[in-house]
Parts: structure tokens; sequence; C-alpha cells
């Protein structure tokens, strides 16, 4: 990429069952222009969330949908013109972890949900994911129907129903439906129309205050590294709000537990911001949209592992409070999603009852928390880690299920 402005403005969720081909389709869009956060970081995050940048491109004096590529040069020779970059989050499909998928839906403006046209709709976590957008208030949806080069015309159409059938009654309900080839990449110019149509880049105001919701953290040196070559702790995320500079001061919270007299509590950590990359490169200046890297000057051993994910950073004295406990609204399910005959219940979800431990995702933090009174519609948790989250956040809520974490329903922090 030789453009200045690369930098993905609009995170867009890869959802969809296991094999359905999430991961062929970001390859498929994201092409050859792979992403240079440094290994340690893309390892890691392919591994838990993955995160690949696109930019879409049009070729000129081409109408839409056909202008559409993903390819430097046109059919007819010609150089096409980047539109806009934005970034996949491809949530992990095996051993559906809810948690990973909702912490990424937390920094989800749209997805894109991928279904086989060669399995009967929906799958498993076809529903469940479809489910988990509803909860959260995703609206911006767009259906791949994928693997079109298996079937024949006939069973493209009726699986095409299905899915309609399946969709309505929720936020997909409206949603365009692209029967796809991600592995032949056919219909990847429709399948951008629909993106760029019906996922905009949402509106955001760059006078507000910073805010990250960390996903990942590292410590980014070699071992045997020196003092005077020790870079400092590095912070994964994406940028919900405001803009973030090199030079600025940086709160994390909870930040760090200390031990102080045989009690233990949270300090936020304080540091400044040395380093950005954004895109695929280091800049000054980054807005939300994308995974942005953070080079702090923490003491790397404090980022080591993930030790941040979960947390949230922004300007210092702007950041909402720490809860070691707190009480929400409670909005359960009818349904376990992905309960199946043979679970030995009818999947029905029962009420919410203290004492028991509930798993929380809330922003991309997860915790386990104990209810400590249940009322009807609401609830008192108190947490065995605590989050950094403010009234009104959206709480995804989390029961074990024989061996299990299934989600329940959303809680809104009240
Ligand atoms: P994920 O689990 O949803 O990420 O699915 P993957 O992208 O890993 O794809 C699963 C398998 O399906 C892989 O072997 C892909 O090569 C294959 N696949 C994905 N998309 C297509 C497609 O459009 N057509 C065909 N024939 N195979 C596909
Ligand atoms: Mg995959």
């Amino acid at each position: 990429m030789t453009e200045a402005n690369t930098q993905p403005e609009v995170n867009i969720g890869l959802v969809g069952h296991v094999d359905h081909g999430k991961t062929t389709l970001v390859q498929a869009l994201s092409g050859s222009w792979t992403d240079q956060h440094s290994e340690e970081m893309k390892r890691g995050i392919s591994i838990r969330l993955g995160y690949a940048d696109a930019t879409f491109r049009r070729c000129p004096g081409v109408d839409a949908p056909e202008c559409y590529t993903v390819d430097e040069e046109c059919e007819d020779g010609s150089t096409s013109e980047p539109v806009r970059t934005v970034s996949f989050v491809d949530a992990p499909g095996h051993e559906t972890l809810m948690a990973t998928m909702l912490s990424g839906a937390s920094i989800m403006d749209g997805a894109v949900l991928v279904v086989s046209a060669t399995e009967d709709v929906p799958q498993a976590q076809t529903e469940e994911h479809l489910m988990a957008l509803d909860l959260i208030g995703i609206e911006n949806v767009v259906i791949a129907q994928n693997k079109v080069d298996l079937v024949d015309r006939d069973r493209a159409v009726a699986n095409y129903e299905q899915i309609q059938e399946f969709v309505d009654g929720t936020v997909a309900e409206d949603a365009p439906i692209v029967p796809v080839s991600a592995q032949q990449e056919v219909n990847m110019d429709l399948l951008i129309d629909a993106i760029e149509t019906e996922i905009p880049t949402p509106d955001r105001d760059p006078g507000e205050s910073a805010r990250m919701y960390a996903a990942r953290s590292f410590d980014i040196n070699r071992p045997g590294a020196t003092a005077d070559t020790l870079k400092g702790g590095v912070v994964g995320g994406s940028l919900v709000s405001g803009e973030l500079s090199v030079g600025d001061g940086l709160e994390i919270r909870p930040g760090r537990e200390v031990d102080e007299e045989g009690q233990t509590e949270w300090r936020p950590l304080e540091t400044t911001v040395r380093s950005l990359q954004a895109g695929s490169q280091d800049v000054e200046s980054a807005r939300p949209g994308g995974l942005l890297g953070v080079g702090t000057g923490l003491d790397p051993s404090l980022t080591k592992g993930d030790a941040l994910a979960g947390q949230v950073a922004g300007e210092p004295g702007t950041l909402p409070p720490t809860r070691n406990e707190f009480e929400m609204q409670v909005d359960l399910l009818d349904r376990v999603i992905g309960s199946e005959e043979g679970d030995g219940d009818d999947g029905a979800v029962e009420e919410i009852t203290t004492g028991e431990p509930l798993m929380l995702t809330v922003g991309t933090a997860t915790t386990v928390g104990a209810v400590t009174s249940a009322r009807d519609g609401e609830c008192e948790v108190s947490l065995k880690r605590p989050v950094c989250a403010e009234e009104g956040a959206q709480i995804a809520i989390n029961r074990r299920v024989g061996a299990r974490w299934r989600l329940i329903g959303v809680g809104t922090l009240s």
C-alpha cells in the first residue's frame, strides 16, 4: 500500500458456524496486504481475535457493484482507487467461546454473517452468533451465503430461502444475502458493495476523550534485552472514541493488583503513549477503527501475556470507575442458544438465583461473578476480578450448562 490514509475506519465482525468460510473470506478480501504488527502481536491475535485489514477499491469508469475490488489493477489495466479501509475481526468458530466472540462484538460496528450453502440452516453457531448480534444490538449486518460453487442452483435457492426464514424477526431481517464463493473469489464485488451500503463508518466525535478497549497486551522484548534496548509494554485493542496521539498521557483501569498488608486492591496504571501502530503503519495519531498497538512506558512485565486484556485505557481522569461488584438489569433469553435435544433438558432459561456463578463479558473483559442478590429482572454480582465500566454498559451473561458456559441473556449496568 502506498496511499497515505490506510488506517481502517470501521470494525466488521466475521461470524458464523465453524468451517463455513470466515477465514477464507477474510483472506479473499484482505488480499496480499497483510498487516505489519510485530510478529508476536500478529500471532497472538490470530489465535484469539483475528484482525485483518482490507482496503476496498473502485475501478474508474465502472458502475457499482462491478467497480468494487481489492486488487490494485483493474480488468482493463487501469489502476483502482481506494475507497475505504476496513478491519475484519475474525471470531473463532471452533470450540465457540461465546465470551471471545462477544468481546469482539463490543468493538464491532457491523458484521458479516457467513452461512455455508452446503448445510441446513441454522447450524449451532450460526444461531448462537446471530443471537449474540441481536442481543448486543449490532444492526448493520450483511449475510454471505458462501460455498455456492459446491451446490447446484436448486440447492442454492433452497438454502437462500432457509436463510431468509431463519433471520426473520432478528437484527438481520433486512440484511442483504449475497451468494459468494470465498475460495473461488466469486461475487466479491457484490459483497463489497453490500458492505459499503450496509455497514457505514459510524459518525464519531474526534473531540471526545480517547477510550480504548484492550484485547491483548504484550512484552515485545526478546529474551536477554538489556536495560538500554528494553521496550516498554505494548497494549493492543480498539479505540472506541476520541483520538490518541504519541505523547498523550494514558490511564489504564483496573490497572494492577497490589498487595498491601494482606489487603489486595487494584490501582490504575498511568503512562504515556510512546508509539502507535495502526493499519500497517507507525502513526503519530490514531482514530477509532481497526486494531491499534500502543507502545507505552510501562514496565513490560505488567503487559506480558495479555495481563491487561479486558482493561480500559484512555485520557487520565476520564475513565469509568473500577467495580468489584455491580447491579444490573437483566434480560434473559427464553431458551439457551445451541442447546440440543439430548442435553437432558428442554433448554429453557431458568431465573438467576442467589449464589450462582455467572461469567460476564463487559467490553473486552471477561470475569466470573457470584450472584449476591437476585430479584425479578435485576441482580447484584460480586466479581472475582474487577472491571472498569460505566453505567449503561452492556453485559453478556453466561451460565454454566453442562461442561460449557452458555449465553443466557444480557444485562445493563445500573
Ligand atoms: P471458518 O472456520 O469459518 O473460518 O472456515 P474456513 O475459512 O477455515 O473454511 C473452511 C473450509 O472450507 C476450508 O477448507 C476452505 O478452503 C473451505 N471453503 C471456504 N470457502 C469456500 C468456498 O467458497 N468454496 C469451497 N469450495 N470451499 C470453501
Ligand atoms: Mg476461521
